[in-house]
């Protein structure tokens, strides 16, 4: 008797696709995951669709019209756990940008003819639409992350995430700490581990991308890039990039903007 495998399906919201594209990129481990599972949805692999329910569902992207807002809801509807991967997802994304500002603004300054473009005032996570069974952070995702999630999902057991914070991978590399012996400005003791502490390896400062780890301590850490000469309106800039509106950066620029020089931020 030949035993049914559980089905994948992939989802594409407002996003890049650079997270859909951490799983085309396990090419050492892609042919084990097919084995695995019937990948049955994932437009950017195959045209080829098999019809739902889904075991499980990965979900790239953010909600940013009013199709994508019904469409989240189908989508949680027809799958069995639901995963979001990447800071769009998990925060709103780049793209979040816009909860800060008028929408419209920036649609005037980018495209020809605004008037054609229809969008929400804001871009929002999944998790503020539905349900969500586990958040996989970072812009893009962690490859290596994401194949635990799969494989912690296929047999029912919650995914060995760490929620800890860059700096500890990065002392668990060894790395010279960049602010302490250069004084250079790093998210690192505020970001969420699963990069491996990639920029400090190379002498830069971490700027956040996989958003804020699980305790943050922003104020904290906001006292020491001050004292390194990093001024209130620079911090704003720094915690809003791919996770703005992630709740620990959102706050965290949110209080540097009060704090800044009027008509600076
Ligand atoms: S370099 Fe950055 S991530 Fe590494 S220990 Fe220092 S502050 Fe933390
Ligand atoms: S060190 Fe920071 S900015 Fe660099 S990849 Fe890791 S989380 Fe992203």
């Amino acid at each position: 008797m030949s035993v049914s495998k559980p089905k994948l399906a992939v989802w594409k919201f407002a996003s890049c696709d650079g997270c859909q594209l951490s799983l085309l990129d396990c090419e050492d481990e892609l042919l084990t995951v097919a084995e695995a599972v019937d990948i049955a949805y994932f437009l950017e692999a195959s045209r080829a669709t098999v019809e739902g329910p889904y075991d499980l569902s990965l979900v790239e992207g953010s909600v940013t019209t009013p199709e994508d807002a019904e469409r989240v809801l189908q989508v949680r509807a027809a799958s069995r756990r639901l995963v979001t991967i990447g800071a769009c997802a998990t925060a709103g994304g780049i793209q979040a940008l816009r909860n800060f500002a008028d929408v419209r603004e920036f649609a005037a300054v980018v495209y020809a003819q605004p008037e054609f473009i229809q969008t929400l005032d804001t871009s929002t996570p999944i998790s503020d639409h539905v349900p969500v069974d586990f958040e996989l952070r970072g812009c893009p995702i962690d490859k290596r992350q994401l194949l635990e999630v799969i494989s912690a999902f296929l047999v029912d057991r919650r995914p060995a995430v760490a929620g800890h914070s860059v700096c500890v991978e990065c002392k668990a590399r060894g790395n010279v700490c960049v602010m302490v012996a250069h004084g250079t400005p790093c998210l690192g003791p505020v970001t969420h581990a699963g990069c491996g502490a990639l920029c400090p390896s190379y002498d830069r400062g971490c700027y956040g991308c996989f958003g804020p780890a699980e305790t943050t301590n922003t104020s904290s850490l906001d006292a020491w890039l001050n004292a390194l000469g990093v001024p209130d309106e620079d911090l704003v800039r720094m915690f809003r990039t791919f996770n703005a509106y992630a709740e620990g950066f959102r706050n965290a620029s949110a209080r540097a903007a009060a704090a800044a020089p009027r008509g600076r931020t």
